[in-house]
């Protein structure tokens, strides 16, 4: 969370990720917006390092807020296959009980089954495609549709758990596809920003900062200033 401006003229700006929509509320935002927790585990393979030469991705089913397996390269070499996107328990379900909340347990449960029997097929059938991700043998084969040669038996040890802070919209019970910003001219809440990747996250941070002075008054920034160093003074 940032703050900016002289301290009786300060703005908030709330890109806090998983407790974001939380921290927006005492403000009067996220009204009706709540995060809903998903867990993603990748699947590292014992090859040599550079048996695999860059990152492949599928192209995206448009239905679903998530990517889809996808191979990378990792830092030094080796490829890694994933992410799933498994329901978490609690927003900071990292690893075992660490970030247990029963309250985010109570909340979670209650929108996952509400989702599960009232939201239609679509959240049926991405619950189901996503679970069915747990399985080792099931993510190499869906990777498997990507490149040649790719073995289960390479592929055994899962990395460590991240969780995607995905937006629910509790009005229309759809799952966020797209950047949502909720703010003011005293706060800017980035609610979802599910991927914004190299090639989008520093426009999209411009247009954050476009947003921002346009509800203050100013002028805002051109387009693509942001990436560009300022003059120092
Ligand atoms: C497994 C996995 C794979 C992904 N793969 C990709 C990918 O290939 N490409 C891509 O573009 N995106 C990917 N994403 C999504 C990407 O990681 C997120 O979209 C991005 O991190 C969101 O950025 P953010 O700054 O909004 O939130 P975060 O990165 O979650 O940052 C939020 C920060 O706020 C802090 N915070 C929370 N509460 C408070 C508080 N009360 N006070 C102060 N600080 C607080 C947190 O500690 C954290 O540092 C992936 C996500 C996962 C889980």
């Amino acid at each position: 969370m940032a703050g900016f401006g002289a301290p009786n003229d300060s703005y908030v700006v709330n890109c806090a990720g998983l407790q974001a929509d939380r921290i927006a509320r005492p403000f009067g935002f996220s009204q009706h917006y709540t995060i809903l927790p998903f867990k993603g585990l990748y699947l590292y393979s014992d090859e040599p390092a550079g048996s695999l030469r860059t990152n492949i991705y599928p192209v995206p089913d448009l239905r679903n807020p998530f990517l889809g397996v996808h191979f990378t390269v990792t830092v030094d070499g080796h490829a890694k296959i994933g992410p799933t996107a498994i329901p978490a328990f609690w927003r900071e379900q990292y690893a075992g009980l660490a970030g247990f909340s029963l309250r985010d347990l109570a909340e979670i449960a209650r929108l996952q089954l509400g989702l599960l029997f009232s939201a239609g097929f679509e959240f049926r059938r991405l619950a189901v495609e996503e679970l069915a991700k747990y399985r080792r043998k099931h993510l190499v084969s869906l990777a498997g549709h990507l490149a040649e040669g790719v073995r289960v038996e390479d592929y055994r040890r899962w990395g460590r758990s991240g969780i995607r802070a995905q937006l629910l919209d509790t009005r229309t019970k759809k799952l966020e596809m797209d950047f949502v910003l909720e703010g003011d001219d005293r706060s800017m809440h980035v609610l979802n920003a599910v991927s914004p990747g190299w090639t989008c996250s520093i426009p999209f941070a411009g247009h954050v900062a476009n947003e921002i002075a346009r509800l203050r008054g100013g002028r805002g920034y051109p387009a693509g200033d942001l990436a560009r160093p300022r003059p120092a003074g």
